[in-house]
């Protein structure tokens, strides 16, 4: 596998010359996305060479049976699967009889290409077969931002050296298995099979969860730019549609199969509606034809880019990086849809199932928030609202009570589906970045409503866990929470984690002062609550006294909080001190080792300090940072966003930007040789942080909006724009100063570097 095969450039990702050793890298590289569905960059032609299939529909998942050595009460009966969908944009290539496979014939001149500003993919070659007939090959394909449930190809054939049969298969396959099986079933089941003149639909059944999908295609022709008409030979079979058509092509002619396919789902459409929907997309998509879709695709992504575009200016890499992070992350999620989320990998492999993570309420909801309008980020908190009964179900299945909820580490319809039981049972740290999620999200829109309509419900439940799960220690005279796993998965089980202890007091606190809040600024809202819920007086005293005398382990003699009782019997020897071959310790070491072991994942201290920063002082945040931060393998992808931000938080530019380059081409330059798998997609929106709240210094806190910029060295300037309230407002930092340009008719108060300016619409200069 070749690191750093991708080319640098501001707008695209380039890859140039074929490599068989990087098509299952470039497959996850190159993923498309739609927001309702997305898919890796396979190839549209066959490839006997490796290759990674994957096409995946937003929402459509399947409940996996679990594989576990021993059984544990509990336990979920399911790991829930993203699926890997029917394949509709395969089209079989053959010229003169021979099949065109890039692993069998010469492939020269290969280039790759994805366009971030306008959401397409395009791929050309010249392949030389043994008989020395040479053709030309381009494909054009992108996912419909304009009609989410279509995408489209151009794939054009031009014979170079010599006149021949061209002829193209264009099929749909339903007969599509997950990498990921636990048990390699198969999880469709095929219903019917319809075809009528060039268009194609199969409908095919998720076993178990019933979701229903027609995947269908529509054909056209094109010679020279000239629509032609051509019979075809079908071919059914079992679980697949193929349609052969063949024609004889000119050297220099170009002969092209333009391809509309698509998925409509019963999520979307009632069942009996399904089929009409279905042929309906296709042919809208069809009658506008490829080259307005193309149009409204450059239109949909050039507003998407108003908002969100990050530009830096003296580092290539910096900004074909950012872009590329940006762009993913819209491609995974656009926001109007409450019933969808955001899985570690988006569309672009199977890891991770698919399924919910803390990482959402934790990392992703600030970019949406900034970028996009406030609903956006509201649907994400509505998400898990409407998963609030599945989590009283599941804290209930562990023996707690009286509407306390424990939302699941991971999920796709609310109920957990990891059984790892020190991830399910332990890391219950995830239940206070739903709440923190709210908060963040209140304090961010100033949408105060949203509290009284929904967020409070899910305070009041995740408040009573928190109580509940506190055990009172007689021996410390304070409140314990034992048996945890914090954000730092190379512990388990252990005692008073910190980061774990502080959220569960900050969130019966935050419960507590927002009780108040809507008695009095929403009554009504606060009775229609306290009925539903069967609020108790005497809860808030509870409440109260478990968060004023929660426990929290603390080192006299390094002046710092512990991550978890004990933790200063460990030999607390630096990462720097292992030799490198060790490295990374969760393939080298076993389990056992890295349990006893200082080393730290994740930030999990600093995911608090992160989180409540202006519960601290500078002085504290820099020990902290100090003692952990040498300890700290940044073994997840989400762990150095947070260190980026905190060092550019201690003024310290250069460790900030050493982590940020961590985070930033993480998947393009492939560091942890994993990206085959597909895309670290959650993290990304950890390195939107990076800039925005770390170099660009953006805080909001007592609703006031503050920067306080910072520069790389290498980098000339950097310019970011963020929704605020009714606000836009640019950010532009150099070496000489920055500079804030507030887009809204209305002027806005901030604070920069300590000093309130008010920003109108021309530029405000500060030196
Ligand atoms: C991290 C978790 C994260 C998960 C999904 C794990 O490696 O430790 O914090 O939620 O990946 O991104």
């Amino acid at each position: 596998m070749n690191l750093n095969y991708i080319k640098p450039d501001e707008w695209k990702i380039i890859e140039e010359g074929f490599d068989k050793e990087n098509v299952t890298a470039s497959e996850s590289i190159f993923s498309l996305g739609n927001g309702a569905m997305g898919q890796r960059a396979n190839f549209e032609e066959q490839y006997s060479g490796e290759t990674f299939q994957g096409s995946y529909i937003g929402g459509i998942y399947y409940p996996d049976k679990t594989r576990v050595g021993w059984w544990k009460n509990g336990y979920p009966e399911y790991f829930a699967k993203v699926l890997n969908a029917p394949n509709w944009i395969g089209i079989g290539v053959k010229i003169n009889g021979t099949t065109l496979d890039l692993n069998t014939c010469k492939v020269i001149d290969f280039s790759r290409e994805l366009d971030m500003r306008n959401g397409v993919l395009k791929r050309s070659f010249i392949a030389e077969f043994d008989n020395s007939d040479m053709v030309k090959i381009e494909s054009v394909r992108f996912l419909s931002m304009s009609i989410q449930e279509v995408g489209v190809i151009r794939y054009s054939v031009t014979p170079i050296n010599f006149q021949g049969e061209v002829e193209f298969t264009p099929y749909i396959d339903a007969g599509i298995v997950n990498e990921d099986s636990n048990y390699d079933e198969f999880f469709w089941e095929i219903l019917d099979k319809k075809e009528e003149e060039n268009e194609a639909y199969i409908l095919s059944k998720t076993l178990k969860t019933g979701f229903l999908v027609y995947t269908g295609m529509k054909i056209e022709f094109e010679l020279n730019d000239y629509i032609i008409n051509i019979d075809k030979e079908s071919e059914v079979s079992d679980k697949k549609i193929s349609n052969s058509y063949k024609t004889e092509v000119n050297s220099g002619d170009t002969f092209s199969i333009v391809k509309y396919g698509g998925y409509t789902q019963s999520m979307n459409h009632p069942d009996a509606e399904l089929f009409n929907v279905s042929k309906r997309r296709l042919n809208e998509a069809a009658e506008l034809g490829f080259d307005v879709l193309l149009e409204k695709q450059q239109k949909a992504w050039d507003k998407i880019w108003d908002t969100a575009d990050i530009m830096i200016s003296g580092d290539i890499k910096a900004q074909q990086a950012i872009r590329f992070n940006i762009f993913q992350l819209n491609q995974t999620y656009s926001g109007e849809d409450s019933r969808l989320n955001i899985g570690p990998k988006g569309f672009t492999g199977e890891k991770y199932g698919g399924s919910t993570y803390w990482d959402t309420e934790a990392y992703c909801i600030p970019f949406y928030m900034s970028t996009k309008d406030k609903d956006v980020a509201r649907n994400l908190l509505i998400y898990r609202y409407n998963q609030l009964d599945k989590a009283i179900e599941n804290a209930e299945k562990l023996g707690f009570t009286n509407g306390a909820a424990l939302y699941p580490m991971v999920t796709m319809n609310g109920e957990e589906c990891h059984n790892e039981w020190e991830i399910t049972f332990e890391e219950i740290h995830r239940n206070g970045a739903m709440v923190y999620a709210i908060y963040n999200y209140v304090n961010y829109s100033g949408d105060l409503d949203y509290m009284a309509s929904h967020g409070l419900e899910v305070i009041i439940a995740i408040a009573r866990f928190w109580s509940q799960r506190a055990t009172f220690s007689e021996d410390k005279e304070k409140f314990v929470i034992l048996g945890v796993t914090g954000p730092n998965e190379y512990e388990n089980n252990v005692n008073n984690n910190w980061y774990t202890n502080y959220l569960a007091k900050w969130c019966l606190e935050y419960a507590l002062e927002n009780i108040e809040i809507l008695k009095e600024d929403y009554p009504e809202d606060f009775i229609r609550i306290t009925k539903k819920v069967q609020l108790l007086e005497t809860e808030s005293k509870v409440w109260e006294n478990v968060a004023e005398n929660m426990y929290f382990p603390f080192s006299e003699k390094h002046g710092v909080y512990l991550q978890q009782d004990g933790f200063l019997d460990k030999e607390l020897v630096p990462v720097d001190q292992l030799p490198k071959a060790e490295r990374p310790i969760n393939q080298k070491w076993s389990w056992d080792r890295i349990l006893r072991s200082p080393y730290i994942k994740q930030a999990d201290v600093l995911q608090g300090f992160y989180f409540f920063e202006n519960l601290f002082d500078q002085e504290a945040i820099k020990k902290h940072f100090d003692f952990y931060e040498p300890l700290t393998v940044h073994e997840s992808s989400l762990s150095p966003c947070v260190h980026s931000i905190l060092a550019a938080k201690l003024e310290r530019t250069e460790k900030a930007y050493e982590m940020y380059l961590r985070t930033s081409r993480l998947d393009l330059d492939d560091y942890n040789h994993e990206v085959h798998e597909g895309l670290h997609i959650t993290s990304m929106a950890g390195t939107w942080l990076s800039i925005v709240q770390g170099f660009g210094g953006m805080r909001n806190f007592d609703n006031t909006l503050s920067f306080d910029p910072i520069i790389p060295k290498n980098w000339k300037s950097y310019s970011f724009k963020i929704k605020y309230r009714d606000h836009t407002i640019k950010v532009f930092k150099n070496h000489e100063g920055c500079k804030f340009y507030n887009e809204s008719d209305t002027p806005i108060d901030i604070i920069v570097s300590n000093k309130t300016v008010t920003i109108q619409n021309t530029d405000l200069v500060i030196l």
